[in-house]
């Protein structure tokens, strides 16, 4: 399969002309075999330089694309951050023209956050489907140990093959699928804040991610290590369409809202909530996306919010301090322009059934417990070592994480206890 990206780039009915950086993804058994057609296919040209880490390197199956240099790094403790960046760009050929990603996440977000640094292009290689964010913009990276978005560039070309990708740890790929299914979420996430501030909101971006999801759904069940390529394709097809949502938006709302954020908490490990970040990325999604789904499903079920509703109060400073500890600053930073501010009780009230409505399109958390259970993937906060106690927490801070509007940070207006 090959997604034509250029395809959805454009004038769009939401009024906006969609750019995307990406020119062609290439889903198929066996494509990094023919890496050097589609390179020069894609206008590249000259010195090249491949990012594994050791893991990925002698992935099942890989092959590996030939590269003026090899940058191999070591998988132990290696997160995106200043510290696996400092290591490529100290190794890097200073006449390198374009960089190779190969391999998962954290092997991408340092990638392009290089690429970005040094003005070149970048190919990526994904060996398992294990995110959403392979043709993203930014960096997912926890800077000094705060979790930020940091500039990064979309790859211009992406080579999934699935021949790689089907026989990784099948971990990643529920991983991937937990990513997707976050998307039930955000995209709730992003039509309430529409319909609360008119925040811009595109339905073509919106329809794309929902497909992103169908496609995942329907193949999830037959997503089994070593199993059948086509269900491997449809789900890389799934993340890649979802990051082609993110390029036309210009970022990451159509794909992140409240279980990112609980997810992104987590990350950061806030020393007073005596947190463990061992889980996946999509595997923490997946179990905020149940989450957050509760909480929603609750609030939704109140059917006159107006005796609930309150005021919009600034964040207590010496709250985050006391949370947040030695990252209090950024994230006081980050909600220097709240949001919540935007938000005002009389279009709480007004906009409620809309909300509801809104709500009633995310799978209850009973169905999306049923659907994990069938392919095995992780459902509570046991399963990704996250004490349950934390829960009231997770629900309350996961907010200031980022400054998005989300149901999640309105909850601040409220009153009812969900
Ligand atoms: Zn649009
Ligand atoms: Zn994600």
């Amino acid at each position: 399969m090959i997604l034509e990206s250029q395809l959805y780039a454009g004038p769009c009915s939401c009024g906006k002309d969609h750019e995307i950086f990406t020119k062609k993804e290439v889903i198929e058994s066996g494509c990094l075999k023919h890496f050097d057609d589609y390179a020069e296919a894609s206008g590249l040209s000259g010195r090249r330089a491949a990012v594994y880490d050791c893991n990925t390197y002698h992935a099942k199956g890989l092959v590996r694309p030939d590269a003026d240099q090899e940058i191999i790094l070591n998988p132990v403790n290696l997160h995106a951050n200043e510290t696996a960046v400092g290591k490529i760009l100290e190794q890097l050929h200073p006449d390198t023209r374009y960089l190779i990603a190969v391999g998962s996440g954290t092997i991408h977000d340092c990638t392009r956050y290089c690429a970005n640094k040094l003005g070149i292009p970048f190919v990526s290689c994904p060996t398992a489907a294990s995110v959403d964010g392979f043709c993203s913009t930014v960096s997912a990276m926890t800077w000094k140990g705060y979790k930020n978005t940091m500039p990064g560039v979309a790859p211009v070309l992406v080579l999934a093959d699935t021949e790689v990708i089907r026989q990784a740890p099948i971990a990643l790929a529920l991983s991937g699928v937990g990513d997707v299914f976050g998307k039930f979420i955000s995209l709730a996430d992003w039509k309430i804040s529409h319909v609360l501030t008119g925040e811009y909101f595109c339905p073509v971006i919106e329809e794309m991610t929902r497909k992103a999801i169908v496609a995942v759904k329907d193949c999830c069940g037959q997503i089994k290590e070593n199993g059948d390529p086509e269900a491997f394709e449809h789900l890389i097809y799934g993340l890649l369409l979802s990051g082609l949502a993110m390029q036309m938006c210009g970022n990451s709302r159509p794909a992140s809202g409240a279980e990112h954020h609980i997810s992104h908490l987590i990350d950061v490990e806030p020393a007073s909530l005596n947190l463990h970040n061992r889980a996946l990325h999509g595997e923490k999604v997946g179990v905020g996306t149940i989450l957050v789904s509760s909480v929603y499903h609750k609030l939704a079920a109140v059917s006159d919010i107006a005796p609930y509703v309150k005021e919009f109060s600034p964040l207590d400073p010496g709250e985050i301090k006391r949370i947040f500890g030695n990252i209090s600053d950024s994230i006081m930073t980050e909600n220097q322009k709240d949001c919540l501010k935007d938000v005002t009780c009389s279009a709480v009230i007004r906009s409620w059934d809309k909300i509801r409505e809104i709500v009633r399109e995310i799978p209850s958390p009973h169905e999306l417990i049923n659907l994990y259970t069938g392919i095995k993937a992780k459902k509570t906060l046991q399963d990704i070592e996250v004490d349950e106690k934390l829960l009231p927490d997770l629900l309350r801070y996961s907010a200031c994480i980022r400054n998005r509007l989300t149901l999640m940070r309105v909850r601040r207006m409220l009153t009812v206890e969900y």
